[in-house]
């Protein structure tokens, strides 16, 4: 019986534990998969509790502070600086990160190259989509986050790195080049389970944009909803979930091949119904405070 979890904070709306559920199943391995709410504060404490589990997937607010944990980290989760998956090796704790495939991986899968990015937030999740976007096609990045600071600290990390792209940051939402890229990557938690826009939007948008929302409890999040009726193409975060799954489980399970095993599509219906329903349209005077 193999021993799974996510640790995280707020954790009750993760559908991680029903998706490694049902893939367990599915290759007939007896395991579980158990979500633990860990506070900040409690982040130390669990780690050294809990050594009965296998395996782990570590989420908001953990990804970065728990580095300083770990015995070992891979060679990706070193450079990207965020850890999403934890493997017990016989009392070793090794860090992985996989949200850069799982984040990728949609993308290809709809063969979509962004040359031109906008991404939202400067946390764990961030870290990941930063890299990604970084080691593939794109040219400029532009990175908008709450805390000001957070996003220049990680810019000039990322420009070290990563010399040739352009990367800036915006400090004003509204001053974002929506009309000049190709992708909008939302890595904040905005939109989970609530009507709220992370950043206002202007009235249209190309077709030729992709608003990407790593939110996937609504699968369609009010971000995702916004833009397509301005008129871009969107992508939620449901896609995003099954793929850094999927590799965690290679990793816990050292099932490489795991994938052949699995009916992608039987698992993504599974999700979509498992997830908090669309939210309602905008009325004129709720959308003008959204954007206000
Ligand atoms: P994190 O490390 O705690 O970072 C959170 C980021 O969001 C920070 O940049 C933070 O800004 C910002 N933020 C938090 N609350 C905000 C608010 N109310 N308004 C504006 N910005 C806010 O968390 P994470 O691990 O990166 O996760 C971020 C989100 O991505 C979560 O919702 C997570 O579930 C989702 N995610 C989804 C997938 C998937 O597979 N679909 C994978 C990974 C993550 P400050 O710096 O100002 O605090």
């Amino acid at each position: 019986m193999i021993r799974l979890g996510i640790i995280g904070d707020p954790i009750a709306h993760s559908l991680s534990p029903a998706l490694h559920g049902f893939v367990l199943k599915s290759l007939g391995i007896a395991g579980e998969y158990r979500a633990y709410r860990v506070r900040e504060s409690e982040l130390q404490e669990f780690l050294a509790t809990h050594r009965e589990l296998a395996g782990f997937n570590v989420t908001i607010p953990h990804k970065e502070r728990i580095l300083g944990y770990l015995d070992e980290l891979s060679r990706e989760a070193r450079l990207i600086g965020a850890v999403n998956t934890v493997q017990n090796k016989q009392g070793k704790l090794v860090g992985y990160n996989t949200d850069c495939v799982g984040f990728l991986r949609p993308l290809r899968a709809r063969n979509f190259s962004p040359k031109r990015a906008i991404l939202l937030g400067a946390g764990g999740a961030a870290r990941a989509v930063a890299h990604a976007l970084l080691q593939s096609e794109v040219a400029a990045l532009t990175l908008y986050n709450r805390s000001a600071e957070r996003a220049l600290k990680l810019a000039k990390e990322l420009q070290k790195l990563y010399p040739s792209p352009k990367i800036s940051v915006a400090d004003d939402p509204r001053a974002l080049p929506l009309q000049h890229v190709d992708l909008l990557v939302n890595a904040t938690p905005v939109g989970t389970q609530s009507d709220a826009l992370p950043i206002p939007l202007p009235a249209r948008l190309s077709k030729d944009l992709i608003a990407y929302d790593l939110v996937y409890n609504p699968p369609k999040t009010r971000l995702l909803l916004e833009a397509e009726r301005r008129g871009a193409r969107i992508l939620g975060g449901l896609d995003m979930l099954i793929y850094q799954a999927l590799e965690s489980l290679k990793i816990w399970l050292e099932r490489p091949d795991l994938e052949e095993q699995i009916e992608y599509d039987t698992v993504s219906q599974m999700l979509k119904h498992l997830a908090h329903p669309h939210p309602q349209p905008l009325s004129p005077a709720r959308e003008r405070g959204a954007q206000g």
